[in-house]
């Protein structure tokens, strides 16, 4: 079962996305050989030279191989994942035109390969570059049938290649305008899912994390310091007297405490710590790789911060604080136990009178 499994790292790669890159590899390997079969069962009933079977099982051999290593490679060489689907698509127009003109009674069997290729390149190109890969397939195959039929009209008859290049002509261009439609519906749904993210991350009034994305942010937090041993504090942020300030400067003032609150405490902070809206007028901090007496002098530099902090639509001699509460949190602890004792701190400091930050 670990062979198994160290043998496929090992062929389709280690990340999910060289996974998928690869089973689009896998399939179109799948097409290839499929398509090299009927050559080979051609060349077996004597209609297709040995020569030309030989030559073209070679190069989609060759190219498989080539395409392999270079898709495997690519994330190391910065090669970007369009322009290697973009080769790949025009190798895939032109072999599978000359596959068209080397075989003989399924030939016409190669044309939808041709709306395959366009297909497969729907989420790699942009509708441009699809466009023109598209018209260039339409005037390739216009070329490799005026070919034939001048080179051998009796065998290719202008009649039966008009009629092919025509459905094929058709299907290629409906495949176009439906990859184009893809692309946009796929625009409309990445900044739909952005919007989601944002909404579901995002607290609305003060724009700092909401309770379920700390949440989310202190379960990856447990796994990473599970590896790393980290210190880690937690502080829980409490601002004094808020219902007063409600009371008195109505409910609109109160939001626009919270927002200014929330612009200068996040201003004092350091790149790795997250401040969330965890409830009401109450806030948790999250310091990762943080001493306790680190993550007290960051919470008392943000409270003189605060302290000096004008909002506007109140009387600007009212000044904003907070009580707070810190805990380290142990080794192996879950952070709802280290959040518990911060609670109880921050408890403690609104008992001993208000405006204090206290280690738990
Ligand atoms: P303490 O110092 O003990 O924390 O007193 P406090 O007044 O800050 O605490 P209390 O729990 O009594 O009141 C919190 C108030 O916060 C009550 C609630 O109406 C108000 N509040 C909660 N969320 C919002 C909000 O989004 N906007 C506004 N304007 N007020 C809010
Ligand atoms: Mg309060
Ligand atoms: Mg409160």
């Amino acid at each position: 079962m670990r062979l198994l499994q160290t043998l496929t790292r090992l062929v389709f790669g280690a990340t999910p996305k060289m996974r998928r890159v690869m089973a689009y590899w896998a399939s179109t390997a799948l097409v290839y050989g499929f398509c090299l079969t009927i050559v080979a069962h051609e060349q077996a009933a004597g209609a297709v030279p040995a020569s030309q079977a030989n030559l073209v099982t070679a190069l989609g051999v060759a190219s498989l191989l080539v395409f392999y290593i270079l898709l495997r490679c690519a994330p190391r060489l910065n090669i970007a994942n369009w322009k290697l689907a973009l080769r790949q698509a025009q190798f895939a127009i032109i072999f599978d035109l000359v596959l068209y003109a080397v075989l003989d009674t399924l030939r016409g069997a190669m044309l939808i390969g041709l709306p395959v290729v366009i297909v497969f390149c729907a989420f790699s190109l942009r509708p441009r570059q699809t466009v023109v890969l598209s018209a260039c397939a339409v005037a390739g195959l216009a070329a490799t049938m005026t070919a034939l039929v001048l080179s051998n009209p009796a065998h290719y008859p202008l009649y039966n290649e008009c009629v092919y290049f025509a459905l094929t002509t058709f299907g290629m261009v409906s495949v176009t305008a439906i990859t184009g439609e893809l692309h946009r519906l796929r625009g409309q749904l990445v900044e739909a899912v952005d919007t989601i993210r944002t909404l579901a991350t995002t607290d609305e009034l003060t724009l700092l994390a909401n309770r379920r994305h700390m949440n989310d942010l202190l379960a990856l937090e447990q796994s990473r310091r599970a590896a790393s041993r980290q210190h880690v504090c937690v502080a829980l942020i409490d601002i004094d007297f808020f219902k007063a300030i409600n009371d008195k400067f109505g409910h609109a003032a109160g939001d626009a405490v919270l927002k200014s609150f929330a612009r200068e405490a996040g201003a004092t902070l350091r790149s790795g710590d997250t401040l969330a809206r965890w409830g009401g007028e109450e806030f948790l901090l999250l310091m990762p790789d943080t001493r306790l007496d680190e993550a007290t002098a960051v919470i008392e530099r943000m409270a003189a911060r605060i302290a000096a902090m004008p909002v506007a639509d109140i009387d600007p001699s009212v000044r904003i604080t907070f009580s707070a509460g810190v805990a380290a949190s142990l080794p192996l602890e879950r952070f709802d136990q280290a959040i518990h004792r911060a609670d109880e701190a921050m408890y403690r400091a609104k008992a001993n009178g208000r405006n204090c930050v206290l280690a738990a």
